[in-house]
């Protein structure tokens, strides 16, 4: 597919599920790709917001387009939240010493990045919060200073019924706690993710190939 495919595809969604237009964002996953095909299959169609997996990666990428909005959806260790940065976005905070450590750091970077609580799917992953302790985590967050706006999850290998189920659980865990940005749907899955509200799709794989 093509990014503009992969939008028509979001609209599609969006006007299905009664959305406004344009409601669902798409974040460009750009992992593994360099600027050359960054350029060839994301930049030439817009200004879209590029999410990076591996800290020394968004680290490097980042340096060389500070004019980019980077966000950063990968496992975060201690020694890497000095990589973070540039980042607008963090996707995937799960542990409190992560918002206490990057909330620090950001103190001589002179800006934080906002941040989105990825919760736990029950399933494939080990990453992400319990969906029972969200309420205090979400309250941890906040006392280190970080602005919370909203939740991540990525769908478990599942029948559509039940990855569906996943999205419209976790719609439900952030409006329960008065958050507006979702962040679910990948390649496999972003219409559906559209659908139970995601307002931030995470496509990598559908736009490079
Ligand atoms: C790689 C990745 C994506 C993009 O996945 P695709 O299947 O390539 O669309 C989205 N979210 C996270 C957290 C990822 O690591």
């Amino acid at each position: 597919m093509s990014l503009p495919e992969v939008l028509a595809a979001i609209r599609q969604a969006e006007a299905a599920s009664g959305r406004e237009p344009g409601s669902a964002r798409l974040v460009a996953v750009t992992k593994g790709q360099d600027f050359l095909s960054i350029e060839r299959s994301v930049l030439k169609y817009g200004a879209f917001p590029l999410g990076e997996g591996r800290a020394q990666e968004l680290r490097d990428k980042a340096a060389a387009r500070p004019d980019l909005e980077w966000h950063f959806l990968g496992p975060l260790q201690r020694n890497k939240v000095k990589y973070l940065r540039p980042v607008t976005l963090v996707h995937s905070l799960e542990e409190i010493w992560q918002a206490e450590a990057i909330a620090q750091a950001a103190q001589s970077w002179g800006r934080a990045p906002d941040v989105l609580i990825q919760v736990h799917n029950g399933e494939v992953q080990k990453h992400g919060v319990d969906p029972e302790k969200l309420p205090g985590f979400y309250s941890s967050v906040r006392e280190t200073g970080l602005t919370v706006r909203g939740l991540m999850v990525m769908a478990p290998e599942a029948d559509e019924a039940q990855v569906r189920r996943v999205f419209e659980d976790t719609a439900r865990r952030a409006h329960d706690l008065g958050l507006s940005e979702l962040s679910m749907g990948m390649s496999g899955d972003y219409p559906l993710a559209v659908q139970a509200g995601s307002t931030l799709v995470r496509v990598g794989r559908s736009l490079f190939t």
